[in-house]
């Protein structure tokens, strides 16, 4: 089954929630008319009552006077004509009644006479037959502490339970109306409200891959869509940088492949067009092989740098950063070794981390080949650790070429070489800087670096330690 929209789904709970209120509130008043309805007419049987039992008609052997119709008629006019009266004496004797009450009697339950002995008044609904149900009111006429009489006055409920039954009636064709009423405005609501949803949503779909420079459009009401639109196009930007960035990669790449490649294939070409001496077979082979350690080279670093991006799968252990500066400076010290470039410690104190130790080594010492790498003869190269901060720092400062303000961004983007770099063609593809900063930032750590053209660079990387 398909899952229903939103635009349904908001619809649905509208509209349920709107019939619940309304039951609810159609059930609350028909119970408070219902109940206002009976207090009124039990008022109103009292107050015949009273009439009754204030002209003294119900004192036994008082006849004299107009009876009490003709009272009840002078008081309450028309009104008197829906209610019969009935006196009945101590022992339970039918006396006087209205007249319209014909033959019938208004009968005299237990319960009233109970209550009569505590002079207490009784309100009953009872059946009339014939004439259908009446409210019924028994009070007992009580005088020096001793039973008279019961006056006994009765109202057909038959007005009042029609006027219940027609509001009933209202309440079942207004409900369902203002229930179907409120469903057409609420789906129109929601309809109008998610229209932009799906506008965007057509909009997102036509952005591919080829095409990221698209946007979703904006509104700018700065509302919620908006705000959404805008989160959209945030990751759209990102994707299109890495995207881009894939792209310029993957050129960059095969181009630094093709370059030994192509001289490979050009040596051994021109080799094999004539017939050559064993020495020059040699050195056809030599120079085969610097090219193959070459590419060799190249793919173990895209291979690294792959890896460390992915966030290294290495198990992860405590590394002492103070062994491993002492690792890296002999390391150093080897590589310049006939440059005339000093390679020393500066200061270092205990520090560890937790990662990968071989990762973290091989992005020490690409710092430290590159300073050695870029500094002239009679410089110098200072390693230094010290912690701060909740973070060990490890320095490599340098005398040399240094890195123009503008380019310190761009270097450690892969396969960057600045033209100092080229002109002294140290032979590297450009990507040392970016292998140690993926390294780096895998191990939550940041690398940075500080340099002036001609006076020498500091590279800082900084870890969180352990
Ligand atoms: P490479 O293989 O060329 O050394 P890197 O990614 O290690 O590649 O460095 C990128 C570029 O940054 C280098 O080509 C060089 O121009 C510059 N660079 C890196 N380290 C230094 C340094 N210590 N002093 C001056 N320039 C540097």
């Amino acid at each position: 089954m398909r899952p229903l929209s939103i635009r349904v789904r908001l619809t649905l709970w509208y509209t349920g929630l709107l019939l619940a209120i309304l039951l609810l509130i159609s059930g609350l008043s028909y119970s408070m008319l219902r109940r206002s309805i009976a207090q009124d007419l039990d008022a109103s049987l009292m107050t015949v009552a009273q009439i009754i039992r204030d002209t003294g008609y119900s004192t036994p052997g008082m006849t004299a006077g107009p009876g009490p119709e003709a009272a009840l008629l002078q008081v309450l006019g028309p009104e008197s004509y829906d209610k019969f009266f009935q006196l009945v004496d101590a022992e339970g004797n039918p006396g006087i009644r209205s007249t319209h009450l014909g033959g019938r009697t208004l009968p005299l339950s237990a319960l009233a006479r109970a209550n009569a002995a505590r002079g207490v008044a009784t309100f009953e609904t009872v059946q009339l037959s014939p004439g259908g149900s009446i409210r019924l009111l028994t009070m007992p006429v009580v005088r020096g502490g001793q039973l008279q009489a019961f006056i006994q006055i009765g109202m057909p409920l038959g007005h009042a339970r029609q006027a219940l039954r027609r509001y009933l009636e209202t309440l079942l064709v207004l409900v369902p109306l203002g229930v179907a009423l409120a469903a057409a405005g609420g789906a129109a609501i929601s309809r109008a409200a998610l229209t932009r949803v799906d506008e965007m949503s057509r909009s997102a779909r036509r952005i591919s891959a080829q095409d990221l420079s698209r946007r979703v459009l904006l509104r700018g009401t700065g509302d919620e869509l908006d705000r959404l639109a805008e989160t959209l196009n945030e990751m759209l930007a990102r994707l299109e940088g890495a995207f881009a960035q894939m792209q310029r990669f993957t050129a960059d790449a095969s181009h630094e492949l093709r370059t030994p490649l192509t001289a490979l294939r050009g040596g051994v070409e021109v080799a094999l067009r004539a017939e050559r001496s064993t020495e020059e077979y040699r050195r056809v082979l030599r120079s085969s092989l610097e090219e193959v350690e070459r590419l060799v080279r190249l793919s173990e670093d895209l291979l690294l740098l792959s890896r460390s991006a992915a966030g290294g799968s290495a198990a992860r252990a405590t590394v002492d950063l103070e062994a491993l500066c002492v690792e890296v400076l002999e390391v150093g010290a080897r590589l310049a070794e006939g440059r005339d470039v000093a390679v020393r410690l500066d200061t270092i104190g205990p520090a560890s981390v937790i990662g990968d130790a071989a990762a973290l080594r091989r992005a020490a010492l690409n710092l430290v080949e590159n300073a050695v790498k870029y500094t002239p003869a009679g410089g110098k190269v200072e390693l230094s650790l010290s912690c701060g901060d909740g973070h060990a720092m490890l320095t490599v400062r340098d005398t040399g070429a240094g890195i123009d303000p503008s380019d310190t961004g761009r270097i450690f983007e892969p396969f960057v070489r600045l033209d100092t770099a080229r002109a002294r063609d140290t032979g590297g593809a450009g990507l040392g800087l970016a292998i140690a900063r993926s390294i780096v930032v895998s191990h939550g750590g940041t690398l940075s670096v500080e340099s002036t053209l001609g006076a020498g660079s500091l590279f800082t990387i900084r870890l969180p330690l352990a």
